[in-house]
Parts: C-alpha cells; structure tokens; sequence
C-alpha cells in the first residue's frame, strides 16, 4: 500500500486562551495541500510494527507518530498480526504544516481497512486525537475547514469544496519548537483585536469563496507569528522578503517555521520561486489546494 500524506496550512490561527491543562484554546482555518510524504505499509507476518524513513530528521522508533498511531489500533483491537512503515519524507519537519500528524492519520485510515476495524470518522477522530493536535483536520478529507478548542473540533468548510490555490512556502533551516513558542506566547498576552474570531472566519470564507487575494490578506492573521518571529528572527525576513516581491497574503503557519504566499495562478508561483531560490538556506516549495 502506498500512500500519499498531505501538509497542511493555517490561514488563521488565533489563539484565545491558556486552558487548565496548559493547553490553549484556539480558532484557526485549515487549509489541505498537495506537498505530500510518502507512506509505504505493507503486512508482515511477526507480531511486530516496523518503521523506517528516509531521513534523520524524525524518529524511527515508538516515539514517531506514524507507528504510535499503529501501536494504537494494534494495542487496542489486540490485532496478532504486524506491520512495515517506510516513510518518504518531503514534508518540512517541524514547519508548522502538520506533516506528523498527517502522517498518523494515513496508518490509522490504512490499518482501518487493512485489519478491518470497521471504525467510522468519529470514531477515529476519538481514537485519533490524542497523537496530535491536527489529527483531526487529516481525518476529515476535506480541502478548507475551521477548528475551535486546542484546533481539534474540526468543521468542514463545503462551501469551499472547489476553491483553489497557489502557495509558495519558505522555510528557513530552523526547526521551530511548539512548546517555547506557546510559551513565549504566554509571555508576551494577547493583543486586543476589534473584531471577534467567529467574525474574521466568516470574512475569511467569504474571500476565499470569492478568491480575492488582497480581500484574503487582509484577514490573515496567526497569534504565534509575533513569538515565533521574537524567537526565530529568521522568519520575519522571509515574511519581509516575499512582500517585498509583491506578494500581499503572506503568513507563517502553526507556529512556524514555514512562511506561505498565497497567489491565484500557477506561473506566478513559479516565477516567485525562481527569484526566492537565490537564497539557498530557505527551502522553497510551490503547493497547490487539494
Ligand atoms: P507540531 O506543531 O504538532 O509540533 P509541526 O507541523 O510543526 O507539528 P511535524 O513535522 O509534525 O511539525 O513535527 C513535529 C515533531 O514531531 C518533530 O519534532 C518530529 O521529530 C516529531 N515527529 C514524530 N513523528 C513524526 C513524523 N512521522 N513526521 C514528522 N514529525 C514527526
């Protein structure tokens, strides 16, 4: 079985609160892109789950979200039989686009089939949840939605079933780390906005139903830009540099380190790639909606 992983982008991402449990409460709009790693599973007979990928950059042992999203089902639907996970990464580690938690969600819908567990999207999204905070999103196969809670309560936004567009993604030769940027976060408070978060997602919607690119940026907005950019200069140049090439819907995700602009056709994506691939320690990207 082969499969493809997708990344994923925020287009919004407002962080409302710090919770109880340390976790914050956030609104945030999901979008799906075609940047993808490759997931290979195939049965083995031991009772064992194996996993290997093609880069050091991430785990190949229990802690990688891939094989506990397999330890998961095997463990609690006492499965006898095994499984090999090779992992073909593409997506940028630690960028903010989700690639490990897109990366279990391909195990948990694969073994779904493969062991036949019968378990329908509520159910694995239950199950799911707690391997990441964008597991989710994945499982709802769907291009755009919004999310509330820790981004976890996930509603599909149909009404942009056939919107699409063009990102090109910078990202800088640094990993950012979510905790510290939460934490600097925390430090920092929140700034006082004028509209509500319920609001701007509907703007939001709006525009991109419309694919107005200078209505769209307007209304990009992500809470952790602002710490992420304290603790890691570097994305604030990238921000600076794709602006200063015209680009006006610019945003980091999650909480970083990947820098996306949104344009509408596809030669200007590649033509913007071409000036920004001068700098050769930002990773550049071109992705479309899928
Ligand atoms: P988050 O915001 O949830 O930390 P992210 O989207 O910024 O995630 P990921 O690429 O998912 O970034 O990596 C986050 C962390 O998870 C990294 O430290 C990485 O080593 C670890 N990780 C574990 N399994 C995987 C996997 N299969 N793919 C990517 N990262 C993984």
């Amino acid at each position: 079985m082969v499969l493809n992983s997708y990344a994923k982008l925020n287009l919004y991402l407002r962080v409302l609160s710090r919770r109880k449990d340390n976790y914050h409460s956030l609104k945030t709009v999901f979008e799906r892109i075609d940047l993808h790693d490759k997931i290979i599973l195939k049965p083995i007979a031991s009772d064992r789950i194996k996993i290997t990928a093609d880069t050091k950059l991430i785990p190949a042992d229990e802690s990688n979200l891939a094989f506990a999203a397999a330890g998961l089902l095997k463990n609690k639907f006492r499965i006898r039989s095994g499984v090999d996970i090779k992992i073909i990464k593409r997506i940028p580690v630690a960028g903010g686009m989700g690639g490990g938690s897109s990366n279990a969600v391909c195990v948990l819908c694969a073994l779904n089939k493969l062991w036949k567990l019968g378990l329908g999207k509520k159910e694995l999204v239950m199950l799911g949840r707690r391997l990441g905070a964008d597991v989710p999103f994945f499982i709802h196969n769907t291009s755009f939605a919004k999310a509330g809670g820790r981004g976890d309560d996930v509603r599909p936004l149909s009404q942009l079933r056939k919107s699409r567009f063009w990102h090109i993604i910078a990202v800088p030769g640094i990993r950012a780390s979510t905790p510290l940027v939460y934490q600097k976060w925390d430090k920092i408070g929140q700034k006082v906005r004028l509209t509500s978060a319920d609001s701007d997602v509907k703007m939001l919607t709006s525009a991109l139903r419309k694919k107005n690119i200078s209505l769209i940026s307007k209304i990009l907005f992500n809470s952790l830009e602002e710490p992420s950019i304290k603790l890691y200069p570097e994305i604030g140049k990238i921000k600076e540099k794709l602006s200063s090439l015209g680009l006006k819907a610019v945003l980091m995700s999650g909480s970083g380190a990947a820098v996306f602009g949104m344009v509408c056709s596809k030669s200007e994506a590649f033509s913007l790639a071409r000036q920004l691939r001068r700098n050769r320690t930002w990773r550049i990207c071109i992705a479309r909606t899928i």
